[in-house]
């Protein structure tokens, strides 16, 4: 009896000594549940994920609305009013869909599962973790005795093909849900973060501008053992070619200046390359301060990404089509650029623009949202205002004069980020529970509004 007693005292001890894995914070667990709903856009099938949320929000005592596309594509909304008349409202933005989540994870992408102290998943990044940690925030200043701005989460379908069935949508078809916004908080924030330092917290303020085109050639179809100078297939690669071949002049806009600038003091390359600026404007090309993905924040981007004509070898179709995803710079002229490409491409082929955004002022680096994010994500390391070639949602509001600012509330190892988009997208829970508190302070600070009343005493 006494051996065995002393082996189990042994064995508690020696359970005892081991470091215990925390369990997962409640916030984690909402994020595992959301991250079992697939959301793959497309289809998107967002209304579950949106109906895992409305319960959650319910269970918390807050209401939400549901708005629905007549294609069946839902958004959520959830309000927490001031307790004064004629707030501003703060936009806290995150997007229910995914993209598809492809080959090569180690764990199922759908399973929410919990892992060597990470929680795994499509969206654990982008955009699902955020969109909790906003949740958390919203709960946090419904908490406050005297809120003097609104907040109006916002979970929307749709993002990841551009948004026309989520943001777009509701701000076309429901502006009234927009009324008094003063800012948008979303996704895009760009942090640098080296072995667990985060060494500048960058809040996107400006981006590229995304245009779509589907370009169709037509020609004469056939049996592909005649000679066939007329071929669809023909007719679009020598124009592609054409508009392949076209100069490529780098241009040094506002946002890219001031992003580099803004960097410079705490980033050996930006500082490199802000010291180029001006021979970059000056020559129109790249300097060998330029670091590879640096170039698409000075150039307007060209890229064929889908090609399709015969469906056999040996007949020539009649058709033949090529879909091209631009990027513009915040200030190319549109229209002028379509005029060039179209000239190029020849006079036999159709574009057509499936997806395009006007240009738009990059959102102010200053006032009162830009710093209650800036003391919000940071006790330490300096806030920069980021300009970034991808897009978000955010433009949508900035193309209307609304401030938008892109976050990223989690400290994240580069490696972390390479996995958004690709297989093993995954956020450390400590990391995670860490920018849920960022987000708490962030939503109390706008929603307690100090900034409104000094200024009411003025
Ligand atoms: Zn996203």
């Amino acid at each position: 009896m006494i051996p065995r007693t002393t082996c189990a005292c042994l064995a508690v001890a020696l359970v005892a000594a081991l470091p215990a894995a925390a369990a997962p914070s409640r916030e984690a667990g909402w994020l595992a549940d959301y991250l079992r709903v697939d959301t793959t856009n497309p289809p998107g099938n967002e209304a579950a994920a949106a109906a895992l949320l409305a319960g959650l929000l319910r269970e918390q005592g807050l209401p939400s609305e549901r708005y629905v596309t007549p294609a069946g594509r839902v958004s959520l909304a959830a309000r927490l009013p001031a307790t004064v008349a004629d707030a501003p409202v703060v936009v806290l933005l995150h997007h229910l869909d995914v993209v598809a989540a492809g080959e090569g994870w180690s764990v199922p992408p759908f399973a929410g599962e919990i892992r060597d102290g990470a929680l795994w998943g499509r969206g654990a990044i982008d955009a699902k973790g955020l969109g909790i940690a906003q949740l958390a925030g919203l709960l946090a200043a419904a908490e406050l005795p005297v809120r003097r701005r609104e907040l109006l989460w916002l979970a929307v379908a749709d993002e990841e093909a551009g948004g026309g069935a989520g943001t777009a949508f509701l701000l076309e078809h429901h502006p009234a849900l927009f009324a008094r916004v003063e800012a948008v908080i979303g996704e895009g924030g760009l942090n640098r973060t080296v072995l667990g330092r985060t060494l500048s917290w960058g809040i996107e303020v400006a981006q590229k501008r995304p245009l779509w085109l589907d370009v169709v050639a037509r020609g004469r179809p056939g049996h592909a053992s005649g000679r066939n100078p007329e071929s669809a297939a023909h007719r679009l690669i020598a124009g592609l070619a054409r508009a392949l071949a076209a100069p490529e002049p780098w241009r040094v806009t506002p946002a890219a200046r001031r992003y580099f600038e803004a960097l410079a003091p705490f980033d050996p390359q930006a500082r490199a390359v802000a010291g180029e600026l001006d021979a970059i404007a000056a020559s129109g090309r790249p300097t060998g301060a330029i670091q590879p993905g640096m170039a698409g924040l000075f150039v307007d981007t060209f890229q064929i990404t889908q090609l399709a004509a015969s469906e056999r070898i040996n007949v020539v179709a009649a058709e033949a089509r090529a879909s091209i995803d631009a990027r513009l710079l915040p200030d190319t002229d549109e229209s002028a650029w379509l005029a060039a490409l179209r000239e190029r491409l020849g006079p036999g082929l159709e574009v057509a623009v499936r997806l395009s955004s006007p240009p738009s002022e990059p959102s102010p680096a200053e006032g009162p949202v830009w710093r209650a994010l800036g003391a919000g994500l940071t006790g330490r390391g300096p806030v920069v205002p980021v300009f970034i070639s991808g897009i978000t949602d955010a433009r949508h509001f900035r193309e209307r004069g609304v401030a938008a600012y892109g976050i990223s509330p989690f400290e994240l190892e580069p490696e972390l980020g390479r996995a958004v988009h690709g297989p093993d997208e995954r956020i450390p829970l400590a990391a995670f529970d860490a920018g849920v508190a960022r987000l708490r302070r962030i939503a109390r600070a706008l929603a307690a509004g100090e900034d409104l009343a000094a200024e009411a005493k003025r």
